[in-house]
């Protein structure tokens, strides 16, 4: 306790009721000592938060970026961004626990760096940590754009009080994160959840990782503005965001886009359902915004897929932690380590 006092982690509260005895100290967590920062890189947007300790959002800026075809200019704009930010807060440096980047690829978990990746070409090698952090002056974690999802849902979101939760982020990019006993699971090489590729239509459309009729071929960014395009060619349709907005106003075409993605992804949850058996799934992400268009025909298939007892009756929730989620989940991955360092330190001091 002492060295969570002295971290300022917390802090005293006032006196409380005396029985007779010296009364005694009222200690509570203080929320506002530590900021953390998180960056969600998205394919074509930056999002930046801060947070204190208790996740709520203190500022935050989103603007639209070209991140995957220039990794330079991205991570200076964060940084910019960061620099900005933290002095706007008054807080000193010391006082920000640190930097959480997600990046829609797996990330290494020994070395933090990205893999060959098919859809983030130009990022492969890219030092992320080392150049932010030397532009920041902040400790940065990288971590997969899921992975963090399920942490924000786990912390702040649906899967709060449970210790095994799946998240779906039904994005641009497709992907699953876990947290399975209470912490994330990333796999041997960080590549855990990639289940873009898993394939879901043997005489489906060829896919750019060689293969055909992957996950990403039915549910991605492109495949699904290809398809509202052939369906309503008078309409256009440049990104998912323009079928999402289309679909809430009720245009029947990217209604229709919504309702199948919705079903080819519940294909795959149930399969990772009765694979794994959560407490629970939560899916973020765009798609899930359109309500019961996209989360009805989900569940549908989940259900049509889940016969053991034991995983039919699996919850799967649109998360509602909103369009910052993920770069929530980053902060958090900064949160967390944070409070395992002092907790280590107050153990053994
Ligand atoms: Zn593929």
């Amino acid at each position: 306790m002492t060295t969570l006092l002295r971290r300022g982690l917390v802090a005293e509260r006032g006196a409380g009721g005396s029985s007779g005895g010296r009364p005694p100290v009222i200690l509570g967590f203080d929320d506002d000592r530590y900021n953390a920062f998180g960056v969600e890189l998205d394919a074509d947007t930056i999002t930046v938060l801060r947070v204190n300790l208790r996740g709520e959002t203190l500022d935050v800026r989103r603007a639209p970026f070209a991140v995957a075809e220039d990794p330079d200019g991205a991570l200076a704009y964060v940084s910019a961004m960061v620099c900005d930010m933290i002095l706007a807060s008054g807080h000193l440096l010391e006082r920000i626990l640190g930097l959480g980047v997600a990046v829609p690829c797996p990330i290494d978990p020994v070395t933090a760096s990205a893999p060959a990746n098919l859809f983030l070409p130009r990022w492969q090698g890219v030092p992320v940590a080392a150049a932010l952090g030397a532009a920041t002056g902040l400790t940065v974690l990288v971590e997969n754009t899921a992975t963090v999802g399920a942490l924000a849902e786990q912390w702040w979101g649906a899967g709060v009080g449970g210790e095994d939760l799946v998240y779906i982020a039904a994005a641009g990019c497709v992907g699953a994160g876990f947290v399975f006993r209470g912490d994330v699971y990333r796999g041997v090489n960080g590549a855990a959840g990639e289940i873009a590729h898993l394939q879901v239509d043997d005489d489906g459309a060829p896919c750019a990782c060689g293969l055909r009729g992957c996950l990403v071929t039915r549910v991605g960014a492109r495949a699904l503005t290809g398809r509202a395009a052939s369906l309503d060619a008078a309409e256009p349709f440049p990104n998912l965001a323009s079928i999402v907005t289309r679909a809430i106003e009720g245009a029947p075409a990217a209604r229709r886009v919504v309702a199948e993605a919705g079903s080819a992804l519940g294909r795959c949850v149930a399969t990772i359902v009765n694979l794994t058996n959560p407490t629970l799934v939560v899916v973020g992400g765009p798609l899930p915004t359109t309500g019961a268009l996209f989360m009805d025909p989900l569940r549908a298939a989940v259900r049509e897929r889940t016969h053991i007892a034991a995983v039919a009756k699996t919850p799967v929730m649109a998360s509602a932690l909103g369009p910052t989620s993920v770069a929530l989940g980053a902060a958090t991955l900064v949160i967390a380590r944070g409070l395992e360092r002092t907790l280590l330190d107050a153990a053994f001091s």
